[in-house]
């Protein structure tokens, strides 16, 4: 693929202690105009990031909702699951459905997505704002040399500590004051950008 290959080539896996993961980068994050009509090669993968805009309900095919992408194009996502009740229960409004892999195949009726596969769609605590907010903090970290370095409280180096979604603590005494300051709301969605951070996306 000509095109994937072009954008590789401006593209840098993050390591430990840098965060490179720009959420504008439409390879890997593609928006509905971007999205591949073909599926993955073995080294490819991309994720479809969308915000859902209405709580799952019956629907033509299955399960699903309406969502809008990065840009704010809006389509549906339909699970055509043999659970597809009970694997949409946790996706809300305002909460983000991410798509692995998802193609452009998968329309139907309208263009949207139908999910077949439920390991190839899971749910995000929190919208496209604070995911963005939270991306764009870790590349500031990385820029000042504490991404996966720092203290996340008080930046203290070397900071050994490390929580289950890699952020760095000098001690307890800074990771609880940390969860209780908000933490606990962001741990899930860093784990997510952190882990993403460290994917060769088209190793
Ligand atoms: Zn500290
Ligand atoms: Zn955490």
């Amino acid at each position: 693929m000509a095109m994937v290959n072009t954008a590789a080539s401006s593209y840098t896996v993050g390591t430990k202690t840098r965060y490179t993961l720009n959420l504008d980068n439409v390879i890997i994050f593609p928006d509905n105009a971007n999205i591949p009509v073909h599926p993955p090669d073995e080294d490819e993968n991309w994720l479809i990031i969308t915000e859902l805009l209405s709580n799952p309900a019956p629907r033509p095919g299955g399960h699903g909702f309406l969502v809008k992408d990065q840009k704010g194009d809006r389509f549906p996502v339909i699970f055509n699951t043999p659970t597809a009740a009970r694997d949409v229960k946790a996706y809300k409004t305002g909460r983000l459905v991410c798509l692995l892999n998802g193609s452009i195949r998968d329309f139907m009726p309208q263009r949207g997505f139908i999910v077949k596969d439920r390991k190839t769609a899971f749910m995000l605590p929190c919208n496209l704002a604070t995911l963005r907010r939270l991306s764009l903090r870790l590349r500031g970290q990385s820029e000042r040399g504490e991404f996966g370095q720092c203290c996340n409280v008080c930046k203290k180096r070397d900071a050994l500590r490390s929580c289950r979604c890699k952020t760095r603590y000098c001690g307890l005494e800074c990771q609880r004051a940390d969860w209780s300051k908000g933490h606990s709301q962001e741990c899930k969605i860093l784990k997510a950008l952190i882990s993403w951070n460290r994917i060769d996306w088209w190793d």
